[in-house]
């Protein structure tokens, strides 16, 4: 077969543009397939309607997170907080409680402690966790409902840390796998405080975009080409042939394919990918629910707010002020419960926090509702991580699969779409010089 180039990336995400980067270093052709108008995938930095530029999609990043850190040191990029919350409020049932933010993350320490204590003993060195211990292997069909319930916790202690897990799956704590609660916290050296911190504390200063455009200016010499819809790919024993929705085809010795689990199946692969990973894409991965920003009336001063798993909104806190009103970012579980475009809908729910809150503008981006995400962060259902695990390891194929979704560490994070991404692109390097 003759190709075009030598490697095709499907996705112009964390995932894909750090691939591209890494095989044009090293003189590897590349040709960057990206079906949007725009690069950076579940991350972006857009004008909205709250009167600033917000991130629609992944924002918060760390120090703990190896992959993203080391592209902030090599980029000379700034982080910023996110406000010290002072005030909390909490929600039992119908009935509204208030106190210092501490005091509500105090509530959530033995609960959490308990529930995650097992992290580093079954994930000593979190990176090197396949094929499963018989341990992990046991864990693997638990949810977090089965270990929230195990703790037959008071009303109260129930509600924050039901409501803590659906905000960190972005779903539903019945559909979400322990194991990925596991990583996290083992990835956090066994302490959920660190952890926390990690999921919603430092932001780029100058947002995702400045990274996503860092590592798209280092990859120059790839072609990209926005606005290509890859449609099917077929594979033959030299390479493959990526077709596009505009009926261009390009053909390479491998292809490096980023799209979000939920969305695997929307392109047609031949011969199929293998029955484990094809099931799973077919059952899907558990976030699917929303980010919305809210512009409410007056200053409402920095604060958290929680509720547990069954309300259209789980958490909330405030991120900045604007000409004396509040910007306020929120997460929901369930994606399409609440109307995200109506600021009365939003309203309605912020009040149950905050009784007079009016809210005068709404914006987000529904990514799960979204054909070219259908989720929002990767976070993995029971019984999910080994086919996920042996997918992306799996090199016997001119195809690879990279994305957060496929992360050794980090999985659902930024972090992980760039540690798979270079991963990916490692691997194809070490196979190109061996076969030179
Ligand atoms: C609301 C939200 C909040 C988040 N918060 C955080 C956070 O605070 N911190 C954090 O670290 N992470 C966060 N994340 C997760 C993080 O944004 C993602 O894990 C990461 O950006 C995924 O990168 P990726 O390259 O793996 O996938 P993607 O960014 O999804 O890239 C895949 C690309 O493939 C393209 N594509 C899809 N189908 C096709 C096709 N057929 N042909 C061509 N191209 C196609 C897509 O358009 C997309 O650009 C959040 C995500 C969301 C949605």
């Amino acid at each position: 077969m003759e190709c075009d180039t030598e490697v095709v990336v499907v996705g112009g995400g964390f995932a894909g543009l750090t691939a591209a980067r890494e095989l044009t270093r090293r003189g590897i052709e590349v040709v960057v397939l990206e079906a949007r108008d725009r690069l950076g995938g579940r991350t972006w930095l857009r004008e909205t309607a709250l009167g600033r530029e917000l991130e629609l999609g992944g924002t918060w990043v760390h120090w703990i997170q190896p992959h993203v850190w080391a592209e902030i040191t090599r980029y000379g990029l700034e982080l910023i907080s996110s406000p010290q919350a002072r005030v909390g409020y909490w929600r039992v049932g119908e009935e509204l409680r208030t106190g210092t933010a501490e005091e509500l993350l105090g509530k959530l320490d033995v609960p959490m402690a308990t529930l995650l204590a097992p992290s580093r003993e079954v994930l000593p060195q979190p990176y090197d966790f396949f094929p499963l211990c018989e341990e992990l292997n046991a864990l693997e069909p638990v949810t977090l409902a089965d270990k929230i319930a195990e703790q037959q916790l008071d009303p109260e202690g129930y509600a924050l840390l039901d409501g803590m897990w659906a905000l960190n799956f972005n779903g539903d704590p019945a559909r979400s796998g322990y194991t990925q609660a596991l990583r996290w916290c083992a990835l956090s050296g066994g302490d959920w405080t660190l952890m926390f911190e990690a999921c919603a504390t430092y932001k780029l200063a100058g947002g995702t975009r400045s990274l996503i455009e860092a590592i798209a200016t280092d990859a120059a010499g790839a072609d990209i080409r926005l606005g290509a819809t890859v449609t099917r790919i077929d594979e033959n024993a030299d390479g493959v042939s990526v077709s596009c929705a505009d009926g261009s085809v390009v053909r390479a010795s491998r292809a490096v394919v980023t799209l979000p689990l939920n969305i695997l199946s929307s392109i047609e692969i031949a011969p199929g990918l293998g029955h484990d990973i094809a099931e799973v894409a077919a059952e899907g991965q558990v976030s699917r629910g929303f980010k919305v920003w809210a512009r409410v009336r007056g200053d409402t001063g920095p604060f958290v707010a929680m509720s547990n798993s069954r309300s259209a909104l789980t958490y909330a806190q405030y991120e900045y002020p604007l000409d004396g009103d509040s910007l306020v970012v929120a997460f929901g579980p369930r994606s399409g419960e609440i109307d995200l475009k109506d600021p009365r809908a939003v309203e309605a729910e912020l009040r149950t926090w905050l009784p007079d809150a009016e809210v005068v503008a709404v914006d987000s981006h529904d990514w799960t509702a979204d054909p070219l995400s259908g989720e929002t962060w990767p976070m993995l259902a029971p019984n999910q991580l080994a086919a996920v695990t042996q997918a992306a390891r799996d090199t016997s194929r001119h195809i690879r699969l990279a994305g957060s979704d496929y992360a050794t560490g980090w999985a659902g994070f930024i972090d992980g779409a760039i540690e798979s991404g270079a991963r990916a692109a490692q691997q194809i390097i070490t196979e190109f010089e061996s076969e030179k």
